[in-house]
């Protein structure tokens, strides 16, 4: 797809080129990232514009955040009609969404609402949800919490104690201590690992940043057995994998396990920020009055949202197609030849090259008006929207299949 000097139809932003919105980003934006290569202007389904009128079919969906596409009608209503009635309340008050959205969470991790087996807390990102969950840990009276080498759970002090990448957590050390790492998807190394005083294992049922690296067949559930045999707490990090992403409700749903903690984020607003940490059994009254709370959680306008987002992707059918579009699209990719494999499920891939040359894929794809990305030096990562069409999964395998001839001929 090629530049086009021309703005999009509907577009009714400031009159701005990237170029100027970038040098202005870099004198005002906290480089905490690097400048981005892009910047864009508005989107629709799986297609987003640029400021400058490209347009790309979107494979990354905000790292797994846009479940619904961008613009998705349902969002909107139901976003729009929550702030119109009740904005935000603060914790001194019950909304219904939020109740509603707690219920919905417990149903589909297989408890029955309102039933004593299971309470939601509701944060505003995966990092806050699985602060809350490390501070549950806390309150078993063991204080050791087994992570895994390759994981990623986020960037505030407490969850980046349980990241393992050393250049992410060594500028910031001294981390909240007692945690030690084991090689994922490596049952043995985890049973060594385990004693009676380990608190909890927190684990990716499906690594993301790391690339989308899939456990071997039974990790789960050896890590569901060996923890409970030391009455230590299985907590699954399902922020990337979760709400449908893998076609299931969660990554974890197939292992048959039912962990202690599950912490979701990602694309459970379908792109308004929101988390939860979901306690099911004992582990449910862990954490009590005055022990934790964060002023925005629960918020009326992001739980409507996100019951929005169960809703269409019930109404849609979203986890079928979230399945049939990730097989579509890993069929087509494997069959090339400088892939040497396709990862994950449903609609969370890692394309494995034969060279580690991802990063020029992805500008070049960027260039050819495909987003990708690309978390390690030989993966690319797909998350699109789960309302990602058979077109555009076609052209998606058709446009990757010809960079990949271009770039790594
Ligand atoms: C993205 C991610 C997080 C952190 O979520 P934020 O919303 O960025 O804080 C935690 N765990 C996993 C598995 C993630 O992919």
């Amino acid at each position: 797809m090629t530049s086009q000097p021309t703005r999009p139809a509907g577009w009714a932003g400031t009159p701005v080129t990237g170029a100027e919105l970038t040098a202005r980003y870099q004198d005002s934006v906290m480089n905490t990232f690097g400048v981005p290569a892009r910047v864009l202007a508005r989107g629709e389904g799986s297609t987003v514009w640029d400021v400058d009128g490209n347009r790309y079919l979107d494979l990354l969906g905000g790292i797994a955040v846009n479940s619904l596409g961008h613009a998705h009608p349902a969002i909107v209503e139901a976003v729009t009609s929550q702030l119109q009635t009740l904005g935000h309340v603060s914790n001194f008050f019950i909304s219904e969404p939020q109740v509603r959205l707690a219920e919905k969470l417990l149903e589909l991790l297989g408890g029955q609402p309102g039933a004593a087996n299971g309470r939601v807390f509701f944060a505003n990102s995966g990092a806050e949800a699985n602060e809350a969950a490390f501070k549950a840990t806390r309150r078993t009276g063991r204080t050791r919490v087994v992570a895994t080498e390759g994981s990623f759970h986020g960037r505030t002090m407490g969850s980046l104690a349980l990241t393992s990448k050393a250049q992410y957590r060594e500028p910031f050390e001294p981390l909240p201590g007692d945690v030690t790492f084991v090689p994922y998807g490596d049952a043995p190394a985890l049973e060594a690992a385990i004693d009676d005083t380990v608190a909890a294992f927190v684990v990716e049922p499906i690594q993301g940043e790391a690339g989308v690296v899939d456990p071997p067949e039974g990790y789960l559930a050896a890590a569901r057995e060996i923890t409970a045999r030391h009455g230590a707490l299985l907590w699954v990090d399902e922020v990337q994998t979760g709400v449908g992403r893998t076609g299931d409700w969660f990554a974890h749903t197939s292992s048959g396990v039912v962990p202690d903690l599950v912490t979701l984020a990602k694309g459970l607003g379908g792109g308004i920020p929101i988390g939860a940490m979901i306690a099911l059994g004992d582990a449910a009254t862990l954490l009590g009055p005055g022990q934790h709370g964060t002023t925005f959680g629960g918020n009326p306008v992001a739980t409507a949202a996100a019951l929005a987002v169960i809703a269409t992707i019930e109404s849609e059918g979203l986890l079928a197609s979230a399945t049939a579009r990730g097989d579509q699209l890993a069929a087509g990719l494997a069959r090339h030849p400088r892939v040497q494999a396709v990862t994950g499920r449903g609609l969370l891939r890692g394309v494995v090259l034969t060279e580690p040359r991802a990063a020029d894929v992805q500008a070049a794809a960027y260039d050819a008006g495909l987003i990708v990305n690309a978390p390690t030096p030989d993966r690319l990562r797909l998350a699109p929207a789960l309302v990602l069409t058979e077109d555009e999964a076609a052209h998606a395998v058709a446009t990757i299949s010809a960079l990949l001839d271009e770039v790594l001929a």
